[in-house]
């Protein structure tokens, strides 16, 4: 077991640390223990980093998604889609509930109705807050249909990035790392509440509508294309697209046997896009290290417009214009390292990006260019006063979730980790993180302990040099 230093569990440094709210605990009527105790669900899930991201008391098992949209119209008309849709939720109330709260962000919901029953519901800037009647008791299953709609713009995260549903000319690029997905649908937008998809995207005819898993149907009626996709492997909000574009379809079987469904914008074409013809031999070498590809297919999105990054979207990759080697590598095994296994809190996700750069670390050596271990020393060759060294990897803050040393000292943990218990147990420890916590989430300590079980190794002193101390870890 590793210990985590004390300080680590207080966020600092300008972040407001999360209110949760706790249901109140109302009194049981003397002699009636067992009647239910009514409360309101949380208004997040508890991350520290986000707190209005996700929700308590409830447990979405299925997102259904109806997706009507207009894109801009030519300009110079503004940047602006219109979207009118109906989510169907099927949930479960994980307690007694009177209300219960779905992330929703700059659209504005219409009618909400309850196993079938219309639903009392306000809003607020991240909130759609749903009163249930009758109430929802614990283990209760419901069937939530949200209506909802408006424009659709250019939303930005707290970094100043693009995404969300990003309105572009011909369509939507949509990514939503970390809590993107409240702009387009109402959801559970955090990792601990995985579900499944299905997906009927009505876009003008020509267009094409991308969302994850496989193509089921297409259907085309006076000048409209519905698309409906279904995406049955358990999946993070944050995951979850439906990127609307002039796309060319490209769709084969890879060498290890996933189907393979790219769309790719026209322009982007040939060399842009050239090294996605190594996808095929990449699965084959990433199932090698981490065990058998965990989804039901795979594929990219290209577009010809940029949100400035590429995103491991489940089951289909999306790329800013460009799709460079290093780039798919790293988003392909993300589908093993944060798809499949995903950050328990957002402050894991160094298991994320450490696990993504270091599987391009080693796909490099793998065609013949640097080692990892000569990537690892040209990491460790920054000297130990270079500001980089100043970072806990394993608490980076909600603004340093995408910071450098997430990326090259999570590689550089792995590879130094490696080093130290051996390849037989470092890979043995690789495929058995997959296995015990694929389709869920699981955070650093649970990393550390696994380690520990398969190494049959101490690793208290090397993850704290490694990934809770900003320092240059010298002795591990
Ligand atoms: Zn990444």
């Amino acid at each position: 077991m590793s210990r985590r230093p004390v300080f680590l569990a207080l966020a600092s440094a300008g972040v407001a640390l999360a209110v949760i709210s706790v249901p109140s605990l109302a009194v049981a009527a003397p002699g009636d223990p067992g009647a239910p105790r009514y409360s309101a669900g949380a208004d997040g899930a508890g991350d520290p980093y986000f707190p209005l991201a996700g929700n308590g008391g409830t447990d979405v098992q299925h997102y259904d998604l109806a997706l009507d949209y207009a894109p801009p119209a030519p300009a110079p008309a503004p940047l602006e889609g219109h979207l009118e849709a109906v989510a169907t939720i099927d949930l479960v109330a994980t307690q007694d509930l009177d209300r219960f709260n779905l992330d929703l962000r700059g659209l504005t919901a219409t009618a909400v109705t309850v196993n079938g029953k219309r639903s009392a519901f306000e809003q607020s800037a991240n909130e759609l807050v749903v009163t249930p009647r009758p109430k929802l008791k614990t283990g209760a299953e419901a069937r939530v249909v949200v209506s909802y709609g408006g424009t659709t713009t250019r939303p930005t995260d707290i970094e100043d990035a693009l995404y969300g549903w990003v309105t572009t000319r011909d369509g939507a690029m949509v990514v939503s790392e970390p809590d993107g997905s409240a702009t387009w649908y109402p959801v559970n937008d955090h990792p601990t509440d995985k579900a499944t998809y299905t997906f009927e995207i009505t876009v003008p005819e020509g267009l094409v509508a991308v969302a994850n898993g496989v193509l089921t149907d297409t259907q085309t009626t006076a000048g409209t294309t519905t698309w409906s996709w279904n995406a049955p492997d358990p999946m993070a909000a944050y995951l979850s697209t439906a990127s609307v574009g002039d796309y060319e379809i490209d769709e084969y079987v890879a060498a290890n046997g996933t189907p393979i469904f790219d769309a790719v914008d026209p322009t982007r074409l040939g060399a842009p896009t050239a090294d996605l013809a190594l996808t095929s031999e990449m699965l084959v070498f990433f199932e090698g290290l981490y065990g058998p590809y965990p989804f039901v297919s795979y594929g990219a999105i290209v577009d010809d417009d940029s949100v400035g990054y590429a995103l491991e979207t489940q089951t289909r990759s999306f790329f800013s214009r460009n799709a460079r080697e290093g780039t798919v590598a790293h988003e392909l095994a993300h589908q093993w390292m944060g798809d499949h296994v995903s950050p328990e809190r957002w402050a894991d996700i160094w298991l994320n990006e450490g696990w993504a750069t270091y599987s391009t670390w080693m796909w490099n050596e793998h065609r013949g260019r640097a080692t990892a271990n000569e990537s690892f020393d040209d990491f460790m060759s920054t000297p130990a006063d270079d500001p980089e060294w100043d970072f806990v990897v394993a608490d980076p803050q909600p603004l340093g979730l995408f910071a450098g040393p997430v990326y090259d000292r999570g590689a550089a943990t792995l590879h130094a980790l490696r080093v130290k218990i051996g390849d037989d147990a470092f890979f043995e420890l690789a495929q058995a993180w997959v296995a015990r916590f694929g389709g869920a989430t699981a955070s650093t300590t649970d990393f550390a302990d696994l380690a520990e079980e398969v190494s049959g190794e101490q690793l208290d002193a090397f993850f704290t040099a490694w990934v809770y101390t900003p320092e240059k870890p010298v002795d591990w």
